[in-house]
């Protein structure tokens, strides 16, 4: 799973903003830098400019606002425009819109970008930010993935020098968290990555035959309509259906370094891609039991190292 690594006053910053609007929709802007391995590191998030313009199921940013305290803040910084932040207040919608897809999409061509972040947040007992990660070579059947959450604790460095040459105001002080965030994860999750793997180097070693082996045994028994496909970019992919749902499992060329993706959608289309996947399952029980024999499986196979072994 990809990952969005964010300071905590950058959550704290949107979830302000958020909770200020609790009938339309607000947003901003997201700068900051990626990693090596593709992952966003979000240093300063922009809250709306002063002629954007909030609806019930839309935001439009302030565009002059955007391009000018954008441009400084690359300028100054070299922090690039990693995507964009909107709240969904209470439309109860977790995951990006038909149109927040095609205007992702837009974006992407228009401005010949890789990828582009886009965070998402639901007004519920708390404000809940989801994150998806758009690749500018994503399908249409499947333009995004959802992402789990690197919360680096305080401030960002950047946020108050940059709220102070520009003169913006930056989140206010509060000991109340008030975002909510999931999955969350670690940054040394991802330091075993390694790029030089092919697609099959995992199932053609004894474990990883024998885990996907299990694997595929569950989902025979537990799921209909069970196929096993191998995409464009070398993942595998492992779909069946459970109950209404489509339930898809995808394996990066680098499993196990690089931990399998769960998504679950209603639709599939006729290449068996699921149709506005969704990165979070829905809490049903008989979901929950296979996700979670599934992960015992992969323990079998690839325990989570112990962290007590690293320390000296
Ligand atoms: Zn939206």
């Amino acid at each position: 799973m990809s990952k969005i690594i964010i300071y905590e006053s950058e959550l704290n910053l949107i979830a302000q903003h958020a909770a200020h609007y609790p009938d339309v929709e607000t947003g901003g802007d997201l700068f900051g830098l990626w990693t090596y391995t593709g992952n966003p590191v979000i240093q300063y998030v922009l809250g709306a400019g002063p002629d954007a313009q909030r609806y019930e199921t839309a935001f439009y940013q302030d565009r002059a606002f955007l391009e000018t305290y954008g441009a400084a803040i690359n300028t100054q910084h070299a922090l690039q425009h990693l995507g964009e932040w909107h709240s969904h207040h209470h439309l109860n919608l977790r995951h990006p819109s038909g149109g927040d897809i095609q205007t992702v999409r837009n974006a992407l061509h228009t401005y010949h970008l890789k990828r582009f972040v886009l965070c998402i947040c639901n007004l519920e007992e708390l404000v809940r930010v989801d994150g998806f990660v758009f690749p500018s070579q994503a399908s249409a059947a499947h333009p995004y993935h959802g992402c789990a959450w690197v919360v680096l604790p305080g401030a960002s460095p950047l946020r108050r020098v940059i709220d102070k040459a520009l003169h913006l105001r930056g989140p206010k002080r509060s000991d109340d968290i008030l975002w909510h965030v999931e999955p969350q994860t670690t940054l040394e999750a991802s330091s075993a990555t390694k790029p030089t793997l092919t697609a099959e180097a995992w199932l053609t070693t004894p474990p990883g035959k024998a885990c996907f082996q299990a694997l595929y045994k569950v989902i025979r028994q537990t799921c209909d309509d069970v196929r096993l496909f191998q995409q464009a970019d070398q993942d595998i992919v492992l779909l069946g259906r459970v109950g209404d749902q489509y339930l898809e499992l995808t394996f990066p060329p680098d499993f196990p370094a690089v931990p399998y993706r769960v998504a679950f959608a209603l639709e599939i289309d006729s290449q068996g891609r699921l149709i506005q996947p969704a990165p979070l399952m829905p809490a049903e029980a008989e979901e929950q039991a296979l996700l979670e024999a599934l992960d015992d499986i992969v323990q079998q196979y690839y325990p989570a190292p112990d962290p007590q072994e690293s320390q000296p």
